[in-house]
Order: structure tokens, then C-alpha cells, then sequence
């Protein structure tokens, strides 16, 4: 039928995309509403009730951002005071500094953009209008495990206590016919998606126990989903083509859409055996899958035509389409909300707007096996050499 035809091609499209939302309502949260699944009742906050904080200040010429080096080591100055410190990778663009712009302007957070590009993140919050105090930008390339390195040791340098760090920043390369290498010769999906945030995780671990830490997740992670059903599904097997460092997790022919989709799922086996290990602790783990963004900078390789029409299609046939604004305002709320505070949580939104629901929402069968989480953590271990 037409209706079964437009819904193969919205399938398809979201697929192509690499991305796809499926929600169900529930209740309110600081930024965006929010749900448990275990509860129907809806629960609101009004917007801008963070809890306090501790913020961080530092470097690039911000008006009150100070960080000091003296011959007795580097000393990050506290300049907000009372504030919360939250770390975001990859903030450069997109929801990354999205969320930051809606932490920053609670006022209850002080928020390091953890970015490969100073010029590009100062650029960008300055265009969102935040306040230069409210936030610091700091250098990270999670393309090399030395630079990941040297971020930590500028945070631990600086006596920086992070409140929250988002492992947000990504790569998705749909058009390459061969795999890009990091610099440590990791398929750079996996190099920066996973292995580089799974570094970063262990190195700041003291710093975090009793901190939330957050990964962005996309739908099509689960072939279980409807986005995910289409070729080319994650799959990651028995992870021996990552142990054997080869391009593809499952060790078969590179395909860079699939290389996307399998380090997301890596993203939330980490999360899923974080929680396991640390949650008892007071660290507080979760994963958000934001609704499709179809404009924002992770598609900057796909074609024109479909630059074009996917927002368009998402919007109007699929309902699934969320502004990048929102999608922040929903990693912020994942960060701060005391509602959604659960550790071992993967959140998702029924709807496009700021009225829609947060729910607690289901991983894949592949995430969902706690050997493959111990295994992925063990290989992982190994390859960055921890
Ligand atoms: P963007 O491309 O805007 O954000 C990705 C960010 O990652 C950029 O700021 C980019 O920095 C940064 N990054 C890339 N490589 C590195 C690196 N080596 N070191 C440090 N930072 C790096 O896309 P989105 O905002 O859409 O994506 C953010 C997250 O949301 C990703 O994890 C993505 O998988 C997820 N997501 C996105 C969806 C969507 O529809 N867009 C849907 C579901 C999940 P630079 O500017 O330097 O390139």
C-alpha cells in the first residue's frame, strides 16, 4: 500500500541516517519533562532547579576564567563559586554545546567544552549568547590517547572535581570506502566513539565516583528497533575483530555506517558495566538517545538532497524529528535532573518538542549481555593500555 511504501521509505531513511527515535509519554523534568517507565504519573520541575554546585574556571581569555600555573604545579581557580562542574566532549557543535548552553545558563553549572577545536567551541558559545564566565574550553582530541592523557592530567592538575562528564563527541564517516586510523591506528569510529571516551572514564575515575556520567546514544544501535532492523544492523559478535585491532568490531569488511552504529552500542555496553561496577558507589551512569537531529554537523557528509529532505521527512512523516535545541535541552536534563537520576538508565523522549516525556527506554539484545559488557571492558583495557 502507499502507506506501507512511505513507511519502508521513512525506514530507510532513518537508517541511511543512522538514526531514529520511538517514544512512549510520561512525566516532567527540569529541562524537558520526564517519566519512569515504573511510574505513571507525570512529575514536573520547573525549569532552572539544578541542584547547586562547584564550577571550574580556566584558561582562553574569558573574563573571569582564570587558570593559573605556578612552579608547584597547575592550579585551576574556582572563579563560580558554589557551582557544579560539567565536563562535555565534543562540544564544539551540535548537542554537545546545546546541553552546555542550557547548563551554563541554569547557573548552577559551570561546563568544560572538551573540544578538539578552541576556535570552533568559542565561536559557537558565542553565538548561542552564553555568558563567557559560565563556561571553559579546554583541548581534547579523543583521536589520540595522548591527548586524552594530557586533558585528565589538566584536570587533575587543576583540582577539578567533575559533577558530570557527557560522553557525547562522535565521529560518523557514511562515505568512506576505507577506514580512517587514529592516532594509536584505531579505526576511528571506535578510536574516538569508545576506546577515546573509555580512556578518559578510567583516568578520571577517582574524580567521578560520585558523579553522573553520561553517553548519547542513537536508536539504531538495536536492530530490535525499526531503524535498526535495516542494513547495515550493529552487530559486534564475539568482539574478536576488535581484540585483533582489525577495522570492524566483528572483523568483516569495513563499512563505515556500521562501524558508527557498532561503537554506539559499545557506548551503551560501557554504560551498562560502569553502572554495574560503580553505581553502588554513588556514581550515577546513564544513556540518553536524544531524537534525531537531522540538521545537526553529524550529517555534514551525507549528500545535499538528503540534507535537505531528511529534516523535512522526520518532521512531517515520521514525527520523529527534534531541533538540535532540544536535544541539548534533553542532555542537560540527563546531567541535572534529580528525575533522572537512575543509574543503568537509557533515556528517551516521546515526542519532538519541550513537551514531551522522558522513559526509560530498552537496549539491544548485543548490550543487554553482561559477558560482552565484561569482555568489551577487558579488550578495551587492553587496547589503550590500562
Ligand atoms: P556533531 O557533529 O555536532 O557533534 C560531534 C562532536 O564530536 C563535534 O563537536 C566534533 O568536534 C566532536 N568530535 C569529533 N571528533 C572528535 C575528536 N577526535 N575529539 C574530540 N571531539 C571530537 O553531531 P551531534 O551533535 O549530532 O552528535 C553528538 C552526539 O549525539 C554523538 O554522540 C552522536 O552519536 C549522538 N547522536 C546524534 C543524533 C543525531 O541525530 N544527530 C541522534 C542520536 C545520537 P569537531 O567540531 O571538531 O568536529
Amino acid at each position: 500500500s502507499a502507506l506501507s511504501a512511505v513507511a519502508c521509505v521513512a525506514c530507510l531513511l532513518h537508517n541511511v541516517a543512522g538514526f531514529v527515535v520511538g517514544p512512549t509519554p510520561t512525566a516532567r523534568g527540569s529541562f524537558t519533562r520526564v517519566n519512569r517507565a515504573s511510574s505513571a504519573a507525570a512529575v514536573s520541575r520547573a525549569p532552572g532547579t539544578l541542584a547547586p554546585a562547584a564550577a571550574a574556571r580556566t584558561q582562553v581569555g574569558h573574563a573571569s576564567a582564570v587558570l593559573r600555573s605556578s612552579s608547584a604545579g597547575r592550579e585551576m581557580t574556582m572563579a563560580a563559586g558554589g557551582k557544579k562542574t560539567c565536563i562535555i566532549t565534543g562540544a564544539s557543535s551540535g548537542i554537545g554545546l546545546e546541553g552546555a548552553k542550557f547548563l551554563a545558563a541554569s547557573g548552577d553549572w559551570h561546563v568544560i567544552l572538551a573540544v578538539r577545536s578552541f576556535a570552533k567551541a568559542e565561536a559557537g558559545a558565542k553565538d548561542l549568547g552564553m555568558d563567557p564566565s559560565t563556561y571553559t574550553v579546554m583541548n581534547l582530541d579523543l583521536a589520540s590517547l595522548n591527548s586524552v592523557r594530557n586533558f585528565v592530567a589538566e584536570i587533575k592538575a587543576a583540582k577539578v572535581k567533575p559533577d558530570a562528564l557527557v560522553c557525547n563527541a562522535a565521529v560518523w564517516h557514511p562515505k568512506d570506502k576505507k577506514p580512517r586510523r587514529t592516532a594509536d591506528g584505531f579505526e576511528e569510529a571506535i578510536g574516538v566513539n569508545h576506546l577515546g571516551h573509555f580512556l578518559l572514564v578510567n583516568l578520571l575515575m577517582d574524580e567521578l565516583k560520585q558523579s553522573r556520567v553520561v553517553f548519547i546514544g542513537t536508536e539504531t544501535h538495536n536492530p530490535g528497533s525499526i531503524a535498526g532492523k535495516i542494513p547495515p544492523q550493529a552487530h559486534l559478535g564475539d568482539l574478536d575483530g576488535l581484540a585483533k585491532n582489525e577495522p570492524m568490531i566483528d572483523g568483516v569488511k569495513y563499512e563505515p555506517t556500521k562501524a558508527y552504529k557498532d561503537s554506539k552500542v559499545c557506548n551503551v555496553l560501557m554504560m551498562r558495566e560502569m553502572n554495574k561496577r560503580y553505581s553502588s558507589g554513588g556514581m550515577v551512569v546513564s544513556a540518553l538517545f536524544p531524537g534525531c537531529i537531522a540538521e545537526s554537523p553529524l550529517f555534514r557528509e551525507k549528500r545535499g538532497w538528503f540534507r535537505a529532505g531528511f529534516p523535512v521527512f522526520q518532521k512531517f512523516v515520521t514525527r520523529q524529528l527534534v531541533s538540535v535545541e532540544e536535544a541539548g535541552r534533553r542532555m542537560a536534563d540527563v546531567v541535572s535532573s534529580d528525575k533522572l537520576s537512575s543509574s543503568g538508565t537509557y533515556w528517551r523522549w516521546n515526542g519532538q518538542d519541550a513537551e514531551a516525556t522522558a522513559r526509560e527506554n530498552v537496549v539491544s539484545d548485543e548490550a543487554m549481555d553482561e559477558a560482552r559488557c565484561e569482555k568489551l571492558w577487558q579488550i578495551s583495557s587492553d587496547l589503550v593500555g590500562i
